[in-house]
């Protein structure tokens, strides 16, 4: 039965409050009426429940969706203002022993590239990311408990950590890797990660079992309920997503919601991001052997609506994706990005030709990161490098109680201008550190503190004379 406050993944992703809530949002996707009251609820941005969101994602009535994206649009921007956070993928390893069938890291896949690598190479590829720019890293590993075992993931975090290249260094260590143990989240917690990332694929239970036929991954419960043993772990932010592509996308947005709405109920804190991957052409994998692939439109839609439902989660888009999506994604809801990024083992050191692939998916959007920040500000948007919340504490339900009662805005635009002015001043072609300079002079007056405006004034000068590293 469904139940959001059960430790059980078959009652909290329960699949027949899944179905009854396709048959209503299905009854209901031509009743303006329900869909007026729901948007009316939407408007006091303190979301929407799963069946709520589902109806709104289901209406067919053209002018009625115009108003879920301008309503989007406008809680993006009153939650996230203009800032958009950078980030890049960071791949360790692509050794799995699992049979995911979307993925080509999979266990019978032999012409793939295995790679794992050293702490030297992971050293060289950090600095890599660092002349970059980047801040924030997530690093990606395949499953393996022989080549990619716990020790070694923490290990190469203590290493990225410890780089100080120049003026660089990664602030913020995310973690995308398999379903664990209670005790091993802990251990990741103590070393210091940020976000724990984990995309569930499908919410699906019949689907996910055919889709991940072997391995350890095969087991859905143990996967459903890695969000609960990471937060008993210490971990207070956790990143859920689905693999869209997968599944029929409205089951899925209604399981990622539930899933949300679990985390909110049993631990009083929901996702910190959630990510919405498109499944992607690779190495031994076509996409159109799945047949849920979404159109754009649809993706675009699923975007607002879960930024509309979830207005304090930030959500995150990668380079699967390309320019042009990811253009309208931002206006809809996306507050996190990568740049420049690599999807292969090493690959931010040694670009791979095809003989020698170990990539994840294709990427869509190969620009640099340069190029990256730079389209940002010139859309008007401040691309931030900021850390800050995670290396002041404030993670889990702190983070959330300050969002929820508007304080954290005190902190954000001036920590993304700071670190904007990090990267201007250490990394921007001079085109970029142009537009930059007149961005941060602009945006500086939106800091409404005087106070806090005339410190973070100080702080930009200090960085220009050589400082770094300032944060509210
Ligand atoms: N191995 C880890 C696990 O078991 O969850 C996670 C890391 S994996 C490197 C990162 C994510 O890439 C997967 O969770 C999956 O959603 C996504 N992925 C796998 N194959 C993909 C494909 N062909 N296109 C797009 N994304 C893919």
């Amino acid at each position: 039965m469904y139940d959001r406050y059960s430790m059980t993944a078959d009652d909290f992703i329960n699949d027949d409050e899944i179905r009854d809530t396709l048959a209503y949002a299905d009854a209901n996707k031509h009743n303006a009426e329900l869909i007026k009251t729901i948007i009316g609820k939407a408007k006091l941005r303190k979301g929407l429940d799963h069946r709520e969101a589902s109806v709104l994602l289901a209406c067919d009535i053209p002018e009625l969706n115009d108003e879920i994206y301008e309503l989007a649009g406008e809680i993006k921007r009153d939650f996230y203002g203009d800032r958009i956070v950078m980030f890049a993928p960071l791949y360790i390893s692509n050794y799995c022993v699992n049979g995911c069938v979307y993925c080509p890291y999979h266990a019978k896949n032999k012409h793939i590239s295995r790679k794992k690598l050293t702490q030297e190479e992971i050293r060289a590829e950090v600095t890599a990311l660092q002349d970059m720019g980047h801040k924030r890293l997530a690093i990606e590993t395949g499953e393996d408990p022989v080549n990619c075992p716990i020790d070694y993931v923490l290990e190469s975090i203590r290493t990225i950590y410890s780089i100080k290249h120049r003026n660089g260094a990664i602030r913020r260590v995310n973690v995308n890797i398999a379903a664990t143990t209670v005790g091993n989240y802990r251990k990741l917690k103590d070393a210091g990660i940020g976000t724990y990332i984990l995309f569930q694929e499908t919410y699906h239970k019949e689907s996910y079992l055919k889709l991940h036929p072997t391995g350890p991954k095969h087991d859905y419960s143990y996967h459903t309920e890695a969000m609960d043993r990471a937060m008993e772990g210490g971990i207070d932010d956790v990143g859920c997503g689905v693999l869209f592509g997968l599944e029929l996308y409205r089951y899925e947005f209604a399981g990622l919601l539930m899933h949300a709405e679990h985390l909110e109920a049993v631990h009083g804190v929901g996702p910190h991001t959630i990510s919405v991957p498109r499944i992607k052409h690779a190495d031994d994998i076509d996409p159109d052997a799945f047949d849920n692939g979404i159109d754009d439109d649809t993706f675009l839609k699923i975007i607002a609506c879960i930024r509309i439902a979830v207005p304090y989660t930030g959500m995150i888009i990668s380079t699967r994706e390309s320019k042009s999506v990811r253009e309208k994604a931002l206006k809809l809801g996306i507050s996190q990005i990568s740049g420049g990024s690599r999807t292969s083992v090493g690959g931010y050191v040694e670009p791979e030709d095809d003989d020698d692939n170990s990539a994840q998916f294709d990427v869509s959007d190969n620009r640099t990161l340069d190029e990256v920040v730079k389209w940002l500000m010139e859309l008007g948007y401040v691309p931030s490098f900021c850390t800050a919340c995670y290396r002041e504490g404030r993670t889990g339900d702190r983070f959330m109680s300050l969002c929820k009662s508007g304080q954290i805005q005190n902190c954000c635009l001036p920590n993304a201008l700071m670190t904007l002015k990090e990267y201007l001043m250490d990394y921007a072609s001079p085109d970029t550190r142009r537009i930059g300079d007149r961005v941060i002079s602009e945006q500086v007056s939106g800091i409404t503190n005087l106070r806090t405006r005339e410190i973070a004034i100080r702080h930009l000068a200090d960085i220009e004379n050589g400082e770094r590293d300032f944060r509210f």
